[in-house]
């Protein structure tokens, strides 16, 4: 059995700027077991490459959003005391982004797309190793490439896991014993060795895979909250912190809303029994909440999130009553075009269901020609302006009075869809956006803020 190994990971936040990348440093330096960090893209970079890869932009607008990215690397940069040496390493990665975003394919070829958003993590990562080095430690930044195999669906690619093990028992537990080993989140490789990228929010999953091929014993998510709170502090003041979570909810959580995690990060945990922190890198002595198998306690309400900019798509036929094999016809053009659906209602001749359709999403989004050829077949009908409000908790579906409390509480809003889930773990409604966060603070009030 090898040594306690901790794999942490850094937000965006966390290394948004040099003085933050600081308390990372202290962070992994006073925990020994800490070999292996994980970085984030520093704040807004991502955002700003998913514009150069994405929209059609002017060549001075291609000027200026590369002018904002460098401005946020060099001001990393210039404050290290050893910005002499590294700079050549930024540069050559300056210039990679400079010419891929202004490649003629961009806009048209995934696979340089992911190329493009794969610089974010790359330069922060060579950054941050440098933060550690000049604190004196022994640090390496690892091309995780090298080991975070998946397959070729950029934007979204799906880790191979078996693969992923076999790389990191190969190329990266060696390194173990040497340096504290400074990695990127977020991106991979294809069986041909092109980049690939795991979608947005992708770096916590990675620090999971990774501690997953490692057999880490701990998966620490430091960002910029102290954790995860019964719903977002930034809707309701009284939200509180929560000190433990199970894998089950806090996977709940995530997809419907809860920005702290990406969802598919409890997926590694919950089958090599991982560990999780999530925990703040600007207060880490404030503590945070630990995400587990096993909870000692399993209340009927644990949290309360809100997803926004969703659709519903209603189709409608006069003929459904007959046409057998319809609803099959419309859920698998809405696989062809890679769309997830999340909730769904029906009635003798309409089906109506709910789309994530998020602005800097790398995700497929609702489009025209999906429209179009839901349209070959029925009605279609989009509309827009709703959010997706979801109480998470335990054994919702046989605990006795859950559904009256929460509906009692909201009985004055419009609820245009409720589901219950498939699962014990959640109930969701789909709201007017300008209700959403009134009904999440009401909701609050009657499920946490009563004794
Ligand atoms: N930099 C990527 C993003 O902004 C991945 C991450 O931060 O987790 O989506
Ligand atoms: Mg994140």
């Amino acid at each position: 059995m090898s040594k306690a190994l901790t794999i942490a990971k850094f937000g965006g936040t966390s290394v948004a700027n040099y003085e933050v990348m600081q308390n990372c440093a202290r962070i992994v330096i006073s925990n020994t077991s800490t070999r292996i960090v994980v970085v984030s893209a520093a704040a807004g970079v991502t955002n700003h490459l998913v514009q150069l890869a994405h929209t059609p932009l002017t060549q001075q607008q291609i000027e200026e959003i590369c002018a904002a990215v460098t401005k946020i690397e060099l001001a990393i940069l210039d404050k290290l005391p050893n910005a002499l040496s590294v700079q050549p390493k930024l540069d050559d990665l300056l210039s990679e982004l400079r010419s891929l975003a202004f490649h003629e394919e961009i806009l048209k070829r995934a696979d340089l797309k992911d190329q493009l958003l794969s610089l974010g993590e790359r330069m922060s990562s060579l950054l941050f190793t440098e933060v550690l080095l000049e604190q004196g430690e022994h640090a390496l930044n690892f091309d995780v490439r090298k080991v975070l195999r998946t397959d070729s669906e950029f934007g979204e690619a799906t880790p191979n896991i078996e693969k992923i093990a076999e790389q990191a028992d190969a190329y990266l537990r060696p390194e173990l014993a040497k340096a504290i080993i400074v990695t990127q989140g977020f991106i991979g490789s294809d069986e041909q060795g092109r980049t690939t990228t795991l979608g947005r929010g992708g770096s916590d999953f990675t620090a999971a895979l990774l501690a997953e091929g490692l057999d880490a014993q701990v998966c620490e998510i430091w960002t910029d909250v102290n954790g995860v709170f019964t719903t977002d502090p930034r809707i309701t003041a009284a939200a509180k912190p929560l000190p433990e979570l199970s894998f089950e909810e806090a996977a709940e959580m995530a997809t419907f809303g809860a920005k702290v995690l990406h969802p598919a990060t409890m997926e590694p945990a919950l089958r090599k029994n991982v560990r999780v922190f999530v925990g703040s890198s600007t207060e880490p002595e404030k503590g945070g909440t630990w995400l587990v198998r096993d909870c000692k306690h399993e209340p009927p309400f644990r949290a309360i999130t809100r997803r926004k900019e969703q659709v519903m798509v209603t189709v409608k036929t006069p003929k459904m009553m007959y046409a057998q094999g319809f609803l099959q016809q419309v859920f698998s053009i809405i696989a062809k075009h890679r769309l997830s659906v999340d909730l769904v209602t029906t009635s003798e001749i309409a089906v109506s269901f709910t789309l994530d359709n998020p602005a800097n999403s790398v995700a497929h989004r609702l489009n025209k020609e999906t429209i179009a050829e839901l349209e070959t077949i029925c009605e279609v009908k989009v509309e827009d302006g709703f959010d997706l409000v979801t109480v998470v908790g335990n054994h919702m579906h046989s605990a006795k009075g859950v559904s009256s409390r929460i509906f009692a509480a909201i009985a004055e809003y419009n609820l245009r869809m409720i589901c219950f889930g498939a699962n014990p773990h959640n109930i969701s409604f789909l709201v007017n956006e300008k209700d959403s966060s009134e009904i999440v603070r009401v909701l609050h009030q009657a499920l946490f803020e009563v004794s």
